[in-house]
């Protein structure tokens, strides 16, 4: 007695959807919000003033373009998308912070973030060095205004 079962499934193997959008590294909500705060400024060069050019090849393979600044040896060094070189120093060195050359955005290994390089103080001198050797003038917004209170704490030794 052979019951017929005449349910015909209908499969649906559409469903399926690759989502090539995933590709695009860390934008899950389109936009990457830059942090305000990092708290591994302490390994910063002292002097960002003087920076290699934004067409300074990598120091490892010669990659000639879109290369990373270390903001704390002034080495440069490629990205992940090409030889993974500053990554590499990062793993090495634990250089935590380097300055893009492609885009001028500032990456925070430790914080696995963006940093926001017009807000966090330190971070200002290499950001608008950087841009004014990559584009030949300074940044349209946030400008240098030469800060009137000089930075250093007059050390003197009042013998309390
Ligand atoms: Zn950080
Ligand atoms: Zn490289
Ligand atoms: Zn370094």
């Amino acid at each position: 007695m052979a019951q017929h079962h005449c349910s015909s499934p209908s499969s649906s193997l559409a469903m399926i959807s690759e989502d090539e959008e995933l590709i695009l590294d860390g934008s899950e909500s389109g936009w990457v919000e830059a942090l305000t705060h990092c708290d591994h400024l302490s390994s910063l060069s002292p002097d960002l003033i003087h920076i290699p050019t934004p067409d300074t090849p990598c120091n490892r393979c010669e990659h000639p373009d879109e290369n990373w600044l270390c903001l704390c040896c002034k080495d440069v060094l490629c990205s992940r998308f090409v030889n993974k070189h500053m990554l590499d120093h990062y793993q090495n060195e634990h250089h935590n912070l380097a300055l893009s050359y492609s885009d001028l955005s500032v990456w925070c290994f430790s914080c696995n973030a963006y940093l926001d390089a017009q807000v966090i103080q330190p971070l200002r001198p290499a950001y608008e060095t950087a841009y004014i050797l990559k584009f030949g003038s300074p940044p349209p917004s946030g400008t240098i205004e030469h800060a009137q209170n000089v930075d250093k704490e007059a050390n003197t030794s009042s013998g309390i």
